[in-house]
């Protein structure tokens, strides 16, 4: 299984009102060939019920081996260096 490593202190992802998503950055998802990485909210919630912020996170992790190649793409285009990758 491929590791994949978020660091959420280094990647602050706000909930936009607007689109009823986050909209910042978002490049790890552009990037990734595979289209293997998401965002989700985390369980802190504003005074509306809406989630306050998001985690970037890796589907299919269990076959993760078979679909991603490690092109390392997402984490080099990470401007925080929030995403650690390990085979
Ligand atoms: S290493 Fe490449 S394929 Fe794997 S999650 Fe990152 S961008 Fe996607
Ligand atoms: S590229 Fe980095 S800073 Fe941008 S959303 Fe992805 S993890 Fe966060």
């Amino acid at each position: 299984m491929v590791k994949f490593q978020f660091d959420p202190s280094k990647c602050i992802l706000p909930y936009d009102a607007n689109e009823l998503r986050p909209t910042k950055c978002l490049k790890c998802l552009d990037v990734c060939p595979a289209s293997l990485l998401m965002f989700r909210p985390l369980k802190e919630k504003d005074e509306f019920g809406a989630p306050k912020f998001f985690e970037i996170h890796m589907i299919f992790k269990a076959y993760s081996k078979k679909f991603c190649p490690d092109c390392l793409k997402c984490v080099d285009i990470c401007p925080e260096q929030a995403i650690k990758i390990k085979i």
